[in-house]
């Protein structure tokens, strides 16, 4: 029985708690092992709404979706294998890949040095107004440097690196920016049939989902676990950003019937549409009460809408995001829909004992988006 416990003990935490650890170690916090943050089911019961309309999909003949589940984790995991490099073999925490690729905020060189050296930076809360409502979680993807700044430090760097301008929790903006991606992919989705449509999300959400979980193997997701009551659109950069690339590309959808821009919207729209769902994961009835338009009303027909839907297994609940977040977080990458979430979460399993540079995660992330452009002109092709 004690020894059982023993193994579970080792089993959650990385090392054993029979045998004391040595000085050196006993100055790092306790982290989840990589074995239990990577750890996840063949199949989520949240995933049975895309499963059944993936089998659909095979028994009309038609095996697009299912070639893209297959083959995208397969090529993203034998790139990690061949571009990495020996990391820390025993804790996956310090594998982390030390740069920022994100092309709305990126997180400040100092505040990057801070996490990695573990020296406070310069820099306090006043940087970024409106930050006060964001809260901290004891990631155990951050490095053991960052264990040398106390929680307070470590909350400080998490909100420095997530964004440069901080709305306020439940803003105006947010919900507009929601109601704008929810008519956007509207009217982008409209041009195909419902069978299409379904296959059109069903590549564009399993790739979000894997380009998500590569990413929280860097600073930006790193830092997301920390600060982690924080969605995209609670940002003001990321509302911009997006609004920037998706626009321009919804319009011409409208006027040019191009198989190739139709494709370019789709994947846009359904980004955006993945952002609203992700950042509404990081709502609850006390963000939002008695904010926005009617008191509170539009913002609780937007938050009811997202449970239903949620509740139908059609988009990412709050609770299977909270699994990721504060239990598994190598696993259940789904911030849109939970589909393909096994073969994403595993196909990252070099990241427990290797690491790489930045380098090295752009050209994964450019093959991967290459590969879902390719795969979506195909499968609307057909
Ligand atoms: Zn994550
Ligand atoms: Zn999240």
């Amino acid at each position: 029985m004690a020894d059982a416990k023993m193994a579970e003990a080792k089993k959650v935490n990385g090392t054993s708690s029979a045998v004391p650890p040595p000085a050196k170690q006993r100055q790092v916090a306790e982290k989840k092992s990589g074995e239990y943050m990577i750890s996840c089911p063949p199949v989520h019961t949240d995933e049975l709404f895309w499963l059944c309309a993936l089998a659909y999909q095979c028994y009309c003949g038609d095996y697009w979706v299912l070639s893209f589940i297959a083959i995208e984790p397969l090529i993203v995991h034998l790139l990690c294998r061949m571009i990495s490099k020996p990391g820390d073999p025993d804790r996956a925490c310090n594998n982390i890949i030390p740069v920022d690729l994100r092309k709305d905020f990126s997180s400040p060189p100092d505040v990057v040095a801070s996490m990695l050296g573990g020296k406070p930076v310069e820099a306090t809360e006043s940087a970024r107004p409106n930050s006060q409502w964001v809260k901290f979680f004891r990631t155990s993807l951050a490095p053991d440097s960052m264990d040398l700044l106390d929680l307070k430090a470590q909350r400080l760097v998490c909100v420095l690196a997530q964004g440069g301008e901080y709305l306020p929790k439940a803003s105006n903006t947010t919900l507009a920016m929601i109601l704008y991606s929810v008519a956007i992919t509207g009217v982008v989705l409209r041009n195909y049939g419902w069978f299409k449509a379904a296959k059109i999300v069903a590549i564009t959400g399993a790739h979000i989902n894997i380009m998500h979980i590569l990413r929280d193997h860097s600073i930006s997701g790193l830092t997301h676990h920390g600060a982690h009551n924080v969605g995209e659109f609670d940002k003001a950069e990321f509302i911009m950003s997006n609004v920037k690339t998706s626009l321009p590309i919804v319009v011409a959808s409208v006027f040019i019937d191009w198989p190739v821009v139709h494709v370019m919207a789709s994947l846009q729209t359904i980004k955006c549409l993945a952002y609203v769902n992700h950042t509404l994961t990081h709502y609850t009835r006390v963000d939002i009460k008695g904010k926005g338009p009617g008191g509170g009303v539009l913002w609780e027909l937007v938050l009811r809408t997202q449970e239903v839907l949620a509740a139908c297994k059609i988009i990412t609940s709050k609770q299977y995001h909270a699994q990721h977040h504060f239990h598994n977080e190598m696993a259940y990458p789904a911030i849109l829909m939970p589909f393909n979430e096994y073969l994403n979460a595993k196909s990252l399993t070099p990241f427990l004992t290797r690491t790489m540079d930045g380098k090295g995660l752009m050209q994964v992330e450019k093959v991967a988006n290459v590969m879902c452009v390719a795969f979506l002109y195909q499968a609307v092709a057909y």
